[in-house]
């Protein structure tokens, strides 16, 4: 072929105008989502790294043997540093992300326990803190199994040892922990967990998808939270957070090869090639393999330690700023390069500073940091909505900057009551027939129109066809804080369903 249809510099400079209207991926600006070395150097390799291997199909290292030599460098450094170093028996892949890498866990797991229980009736259980990565509730749901979340300290973010052992039972096919949680970075207790699961032959799976590669260079002294740990069945770890490497790469380390070998599905039961997939896709891209893999061996252990370093001096640093702002409080005690920010209850109403005003008024200042809504436990003890940080080693650069912003914001939103979601909600569920309950007992079946209509109603759809999400550019609204406070007082399931209604519209085509 000759010519394209389009000029090739062209199509390019319309991805780069469509790129300027992201967040900010580089330079600390967003503090979740991505994760900056500050390295261009490091990005660059990555980059060429991943070209390289861009046509190959990772479905089959036998056939394209680079995928399983990188696989076996990146699952070599990863036992290494997480705990199984020189142990035989620690097996992992590589997968796409932290989701693929628990959901694979819990599917392992699952097959296990059947195994041993051939023809059981009965529905095997996951056990874990109410922290747990939400991803855990998509494997309970795609992989048939009942999910016990396990409530934990409101105050600290912790779960106890003793209210996990209340719950173990025959039925239990996995303990999930993390190292550290997601919401809060609260770093469960690992080794008193282990002791319990242990000896009951009950599989532990620790979630160390967000710190597993910052806690293993972190320069304080950790609880004993990995591999190292022998009653851990299995671990993750994300390459793409702290292994800075672009996104679609993680890792699932399993302790036992009979163990690990029910992740694999293998069929020759149809007149196509045998598959034998160890993870959930088939073709498979090598881009992400090859750019950790290069990121690896250009960083090397001393590399790692170098910016996790970085990363915990500016987490230092800020949550001395943070904790020192009069109306806000650092949730429990975060371990690990990120943290929660809740308001100061014990003040006076007018000198407390609302996390999410907070996170609006940073944002109007170009600062973008993550909103999290408050939940009642099982037992009825409500943990608040809290601000995220997640620090990176870039952060270190813009620490001094991000300082001053984060002071600023709270003294221009100090005394601002929370917003009411149950206002809110009232006066929504006047202008609806049959009230919000009706509503909520009709959710399951809202069509999406009636939930599009609903989302309009809200002010979170604009544009006459409907498909556009408000802003008319598909932009979120100027201030979070209203939709989150919304997001908490509807009924759950259906919050589920306009969410789900608000992101497919996002993406349907205009034309
Ligand atoms: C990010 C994360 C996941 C999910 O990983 P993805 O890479 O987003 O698929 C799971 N657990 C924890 C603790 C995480 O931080």
């Amino acid at each position: 072929m000759t010519g394209f249809r389009r000029e090739a510099s062209d199509i390019l400079a319309e991805l780069e105008a469509m790129r300027a209207a992201d967040a900010p991926t580089h330079g600390g600006r967003v503090l979740s989502y991505v994760y900056d070395s500050g390295l261009p150097e490091l990005d660059e390799l990555a980059a060429r790294a991943a070209r390289l291997v861009q046509p190959v199909n990772g479905l089959d290292p036998t056939t394209f043997t680079s995928v399983a030599a990188m696989e076996a460098g990146v699952v070599g450094f990863a036992r290494r540093v997480l705990g199984g170093a020189g142990d035989d028996e620690i097996v992992g892949s590589v997968t796409s992300g932290g989701t693929e890498s628990c959901l694979l866990a819990v599917k392992s797991a699952r097959d296990l326990w059947r195994s041993l229980r051939a023809g059981s009736p009965r529905v095997p259980r996951i056990v874990a803190p109410v922290t747990v990565h939400a991803v855990f509730h998509k494997a309970a749901e795609y992989f048939g199994l009942g999910l016990d979340l396990v409530p934990v300290d409101p105050d600290t973010g912790v779960v106890s040892v003793a209210a996990i052992e209340e719950r173990l039972g025959d039925d239990v096919a996995l303990v999930v922990v993390s190292a550290p949680s997601y919401p809060f970075a609260g770093l469960d207790p690992v080794a008193d967990v282990a002791a319990i699961t242990g000896p009951r032959g009950i599989a532990l799976h620790v979630d160390a998808c967000i710190g597993g590669f910052a806690l293993a260079f972190w320069p304080d002294e950790l609880p004993a939270w990995n591999l190292s740990v022998p009653g851990v069945t299995s671990l993750s770890a994300d390459l793409h957070k702290y292994g800075y490497a672009p996104k679609g790469v993680s890792v699932l380390l399993t302790r036992g090869r009979d163990r690990q070998r029910h992740q694999y599905f293998a069929t020759t039961g149809w007149p196509g090639y045998p598959v034998v997939n160890p993870t959930l896709t088939g073709s498979k891209p090598a881009g992400p393999l090859a750019a950790a893999w290069a990121i690896i061996e250009a960083l090397g252990e001393d590399g790692f330690a170098a910016l996790t370093a970085q990363a915990a001096r500016a987490t230092v640093a800020l949550r001395e700023v943070v904790g020192g702002i009069e109306g806000l409080r650092i949730v429990g005690a975060p371990t690990g390069p990120l943290f929660a920010v809740a308001t100061d209850e014990s003040l006076p109403a007018e000198l407390r500073v609302d996390p999410h005003h907070w996170a609006d008024a940073a944002r109007a200042a170009g600062w973008h940091l993550q909103l999290q809504p408050a939940l009642t436990q099982a037992d009825g003890t409500r943990l608040p909505h809290t601000t995220h940080l997640t620090v990176t080693p870039v952060t270190e650069a813009v620490v001094g900057e991000l300082s001053t912003a984060l002071v600023a914001a709270a003294d221009a939103v100090r005394g601002v009551p929370t917003v009411d979601g149950r206002a809110l909600v009232a006066g929504l569920a006047e202008t609806l027939p049959g009230g919000l309950d009706a509503l909520a007992a009709a959710s399951a079946g809202l069509d999406s129109d009636g939930a599009a209509a609903l989302l309009r109603a809200l002010g979170l759809l604009g544009g006459a066809d409907a498909t556009r999400a408000a802003g008319a550019d598909g932009a979120l609204p100027d201030r979070l804080a209203p939709v989150l406070a919304l997001v908490g007082a509807l009924p759950p399931q259906l919050t589920e369903r306009l969410l789900v209604e608000l992101l497919a519209r996002v993406v349907e085509p205009r034309d």
